[in-house]
């Protein structure tokens, strides 16, 4: 039996919905609600010291007032902590996970970009706090990506054996998301080309535990005037919810689409029925300046 078209978005809840990530929930629904499949949402608060009160509630309230309905409840990773351990305790069975603890001053002064495997043979017995790492072998990951073609890249120099449980013992982005993605039956991925160098990490874990990788597609990442990722680090602003259907369709253009003028002046309902109507993921673009 193959599985419906299934999209997801996936926020962390660390801030209001900007306008990058905005892109990135609309071009997931569009492109899934184009093959009539099914849009999931996923609330990542898996770090609650970098969570911000209220934001979930406030990411959803957006996607609601921009149209952007998801399908089934609402996945909150702050609950699936079982699952993970059972990931955890798979990968240690077979032999893929090891402590360390190191500081991250320790792996700078080393001058490692990426984790190289310091701990293989065993960390330092004295220290109490450890993360667990997987080993990841110098080799390639390709993928077709939907929207950036041909990937490339060496696992051990692109993520060299990444944390798949921190220090703090809470569980690791590319863990929960790897996961998720499975339990959710995530056909299709699209998401913000910042992930671009997470991707052969989570494939990778795929692999090691038997998941089918869904496929990927990567829009390219909203910058401000000095180039930098729009995000809450960068101060970028919560979207508005004024003329949503205005800056819906300020959407499609910066995805390639191609909406006529008067688009603006129609529903949301409209603009996002014109969108998943003319979707066309070849044209997405795979840079964009703002
Ligand atoms: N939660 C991640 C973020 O907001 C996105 C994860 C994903 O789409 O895979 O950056
Ligand atoms: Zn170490």
């Amino acid at each position: 039996m193959t599985s419906p078209a299934t999209g997801r978005f996936a926020p962390s809840p660390t801030g209001p919905l900007h306008y990058g990530s905005l892109l990135s929930a609309v071009a997931s629904y569009l492109n899934i609600r184009s093959k009539n499949g099914a849009w999931l949402v996923r609330i990542e608060d898996l770090d609650p010291p970098r969570e911000v009160a209220g934001a979930s509630t406030e990411i959803l309230h957006t996607l609601e007032k921009y149209g952007l309905y998801w399908d089934k409840e609402v996945v909150y990773q702050s609950r699936r902590g079982e699952r993970y351990n059972e990931a955890l305790a798979q990968l240690t069975k077979d032999n893929l996970l090891y402590r360390c603890s190191c500081s991250r001053k320790e792996i700078a002064r080393r001058g490692e970009k990426f984790y190289q495997g310091h701990c293989r043979k065993g960390s330092k017995p004295e220290r109490k706090r450890f993360s667990l790492r997987i080993k990841t072998p110098d080799r390639a990951v390709t993928w077709m990506d939907m929207i950036q073609g041909q990937q490339i890249f060496n696992l051990f120099d692109s993520n060299g054996d990444f944390i798949v449980r921190r220090s703090d013992r809470l569980y690791a982005y590319h863990l929960a998301v790897v996961i998720d993605d499975a339990a959710q039956q995530a056909t299709e991925i699209i998401r913000g080309s910042d992930l671009l160098i997470s991707t052969p990490a989570q494939r990778y874990l795929q692999e090691a535990l038997g998941i089918q990788s869904p496929q990927y597609g990567h829009i390219p990442i909203a910058t401000n005037a000095k180039g930098e990722k729009l995000s809450k680090q960068t101060g970028a602003k919560a979207v508005s919810l004024r003329d949503p259907a205005r800056t819906l369709v300020m959407a499609l253009r910066d995805l390639g689409q191609d909406p006529p003028d008067d688009l603006e002046a129609s529903s949301i309902d409209d603009v996002l029925e014109w969108g998943i109507r003319n979707w066309v993921l070849s044209r997405v673009p795979g840079e964009l300046t703002l």
